[in-house]
């Protein structure tokens, strides 16, 4: 049995356009600014694996969309600057239904970071090792992860995830992973900066590298044009993941899959890897930047 990655598409989410590409001011910005990007889809993966059935990211709950009260009415980003588009058949339980894959059957799930169009489909996975970061995790069920709008309170009652440890086996750039599979072939790795401690996952199928990248940065074009979002705290931090990304993408042919890239479905399938960007003709560089 070979390994295989399927993407979840698991609803639509609207944001600011300085959440997708930083603008001065920050997360102020994100705040008061009228301009809307497109709706982004959500997108969760499932990876087929001889040692089990892997989910990374567990999209929204339809709730988002129908229950008035699901957010914080305080806050001030969810009182205007996020629609979601999620409609109950969409929510990750439902569709591993209907491809006929029961919740049971899930070996484990891995979260790249809490915020709740990733966290927010953890109901369906009561019985699954969830796998996060530690750190993030601890982050987000205090106050300043309350500020931040994570949804702690809407997570499962029992939920008990076990946080990663990395251990000192680089990968390219990545001086520290944690291996998901003992194969070593599914692993974790630290990717900072859109939240303090978010994760990415990297499998390895054949000569491939497939990088599922969460919120990294919302496509591969911003990545290729290093633009941090508007949410990060720490702007250089992303920037610095983003570096590492790049980087690893010059050592290995890498498919690169944001959670909320329209072009990271196609990319997946038609095995579409990151252009060098030492290949790209300079005119073309100058062109992206502008
Ligand atoms: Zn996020």
């Amino acid at each position: 049995m070979s390994v295989h990655i399927y993407p979840v598409k698991t609803g639509y989410v609207k944001i600011k356009k300085s959440q997708k590409i930083r603008k001065p001011g920050g997360m102020l910005r994100v705040l008061t600014d009228p301009e809307w990007t497109d709706w982004l889809p959500i997108y969760s993966w499932l990876i087929e694996h001889p040692e089990g059935i892997f989910i990374v990211d567990t999209g929204d709950t339809s709730r988002t969309t129908t229950d008035p009260h699901y957010f914080p009415g305080w806050h001030p980003y969810y009182r205007n600057s996020v629609k979601m588009d999620i409609r109950p058949e969409e929510e990750i339980g439902p569709q591993l239904k209907q491809m006929g894959i029961k919740s049971n059957d899930i070996h484990k799930v891995i979260l790249t970071h809490f915020h709740t169009d990733h966290a927010g489909g953890l109901h369906h996975f009561n019985t699954s090792q969830v796998l996060v970061s530690g750190k993030d995790y601890k982050l987000a069920r205090g106050l300043i992860g309350r500020l931040s709008g994570y949804l702690p309170h809407r997570w499962p009652k029992n939920f008990n995830p076990l946080p990663v440890i990395y251990v000192d086996e680089p990968i390219g750039p990545f001086k520290k992973s944690y291996p998901v599979t003992g194969a070593g072939d599914i692993t974790i790795v630290p990717t900072p900066g859109h939240t303090p401690y978010h994760q990415s996952v990297i499998v390895k199928i054949d000569d491939l590298l497939y990088f599922l990248a969460g919120d990294t940065s919302y496509s591969q074009q911003i990545l290729m044009d290093n633009q941090a979002d508007g949410v990060s705290l720490n702007a250089g931090k992303t920037l610095a993941t983003m570096q590492r990304i790049r980087e690893l993408a010059e050592l290995y042919p890498m498919v690169y899959l944001p959670s909320h890239d329209p072009e990271s479905e196609r990319r997946l399938t038609s095995k579409e890897v990151m252009k060098s960007i030492s290949s790209i003709p300079k005119v073309e560089q100058q062109v992206m930047h502008q």
